[in-house]
């Protein structure tokens, strides 16, 4: 189905910078909005319920899952993460656009639900910039970040399956990159025609 708003969905490997990038795009374009998920893991640092993530119990997680309420849900580093069906259908049916920073299994199922969304994947420079992010980052314990180097391995070989890649050695730079991606969405034909309305009548452009 054709929807008014644009549907993103970034992954990445935890570490490479997905959150900061989004984080940045969110502050800078208010036509993009995010979508909260809900995840079984306990909230880190400052997180607040509703901001980050809806923090739910292990039994709240199945009741929504048994109610059909997920578009997609996943484990990720042993923990729950789903994405509810309402927080991004209404939104982008109503022409919105909605960005998501998910895994790439719950990326991939999405674009299976929703054919048009643009799928865009970050890469750090190196591995051993990875390594070192993760350790500076210092939320996680030294097992977690062996862990989550692990998964990373797995994950980048899902890379081909994305639209767009993004590999944020230059914070600025990768920021340009995503801003570009949204922006070149915005100016297709259909987006466009549906935009600028007026424009493409007078111009007699069916
Ligand atoms: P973190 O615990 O570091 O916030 O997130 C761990 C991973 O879970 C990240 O790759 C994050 O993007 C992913 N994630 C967050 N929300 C969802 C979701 O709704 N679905 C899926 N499949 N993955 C998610």
């Amino acid at each position: 189905m054709d929807y008014p708003g644009n549907l993103f969905v970034v992954a990445a490997p935890s570490g490479a910078g997905k959150s900061s990038l989004v984080k940045a795009l969110l502050e800078l374009d208010s036509r993009v909005q995010p979508s909260v998920s809900h995840t079984t893991r306990p909230p880190r640092g400052q997180e607040k319920h509703g901001r980050e993530y809806f923090f739910v119990s292990p039994q709240e997680f199945d009741a929504l899952v048994l109610a059909d309420g997920f578009v997609e849900w996943a484990f990720v580093h042993g923990q729950r993460y789903g994405t509810s069906k309402k927080a991004i259908e209404e939104r982008i049916a109503q022409g919105a656009d909605v960005i998501l920073e998910i895994d790439f299994q719950g990326a991939l199922s999405i674009k299976r639900i929703f054919a048009n969304a643009v799928l865009v994947f970050i890469l750090p420079p190196s591995w051993e910039e990875l390594r070192s992010r993760l350790e500076r980052r210092g939320e996680d314990a030294p097992d977690v970040i062996e862990l989550r180097l692990r998964n990373a391995a797995e994950e980048m070989k899902q890379a081909p399956e994305f639209d767009f890649v993004i590999i944020n050695e230059l914070f600025e730079r990768a920021l340009f990159d995503l801003k570009a991606i949204v922006h070149a969405q915005r100016l297709k034909f259909s987006a466009q025609r549906r935009a600028r309305a007026d424009t493409f009548k007078a111009l007699h452009i069916l």
